[in-house]
């Protein structure tokens, strides 16, 4: 389970929130679900002082990062400084991403690629619109994100990889797939995975994402390839974001 913090709060609500996770999470938690949030970047360091302090088992994920390694790119944030900072996955190709800011599978593909070469583990992110969904196309849609944002990333690499289907319809809407739906499009993308990679696609975690919370987790959880959750507004209250960790209670 992943808290996407987006771009909310500051360093010190970043101290605060992941403090009183720790505080709601037990042993057995951490024992059967890998936990982990994705601050925004100014907050990365003192999450990383937090989680190192206490000797947290919360894993560190940031939410986006640059292809190269270093060079002028005003503004931009690497995978090895992410690595530095004891960051273990880097969301990429969040639709906010996607739409936002103009990032199509060939930038995608860069920056999982970057994120591997680092040691960082890409979680990358697909799902259709509603538009594309109504006009009969998520499919299709779907495929060609997947193929294009994993293109020439060999087979050993890819079982090692965080995939997340977030249907943009369902983000930050309240209005999450219904399980067998979810279960449907992520089932699709194990098999396409598995039509190029073979059994690796076994071992790769596929997540569904949009407004996952407590009182539908359990449901979407339940479905055979559903692998847990990349959980944005939810994640942001604690109490919220552990009862989605402890889904099965
Ligand atoms: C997300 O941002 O990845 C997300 C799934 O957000 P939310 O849970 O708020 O829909």
């Amino acid at each position: 389970m992943i808290g996407n913090w987006k771009m909310h709060g500051s360093h010190l609500e970043a101290i605060q929130r992941v403090q009183k996770l720790s505080y709601l999470l037990d042993p057995a938690d951490y024992d059967r679900v890998e936990v982990g949030v994705a601050p925004p970047f100014t907050s990365l360091r003192s999450v990383q002082t937090v989680v190192q302090m206490d000797d947290l088992r919360i894993r560190i994920a940031a939410q986006n990062l640059h292809w190269q390694d270093r060079g002028a790119y005003t503004g931009e944030i690497s995978a090895s400084m992410l690595a530095k900072l004891s960051v273990s996955y880097a969301i990429v190709g969040h639709s906010e991403r996607r739409q936002c800011f103009g990032e199509d599978n060939r930038v995608v593909n860069r920056k999982a690629k970057a994120a591997m070469r680092a040691g960082v583990t890409p979680i990358v992110a697909v799902g259709e619109t509603l538009e594309q969904r109504e006009r009969g196309e998520a499919t299709a849609v779907i495929r060609g994100q997947v193929s294009g944002s994993l293109a020439r990333i060999p087979t050993e690499a890819i079982q090692d990889l965080v995939i997340a289907y977030e249907p943009v319809w369902a983000i930050g809407t309240g209005r999450h797939a219904a399980p067998a739906d979810a279960q449907e499009a992520i089932a699709g993308i194990r098999e396409q995975i598995r039509g190029r990679h073979g059994s690796a696609a076994d071992r790769v975690r596929i997540l569904y994402g949009g407004s996952m919370n407590p009182g539908n987790v359990a449901a979407l959880m339940a479905k055979l390839d559903i692998d847990g959750g990349l959980i944005g507004g939810a994640s942001l209250d604690p109490d919220a974001f552990a009862a989605c960790v402890r889904y099965w209670k």
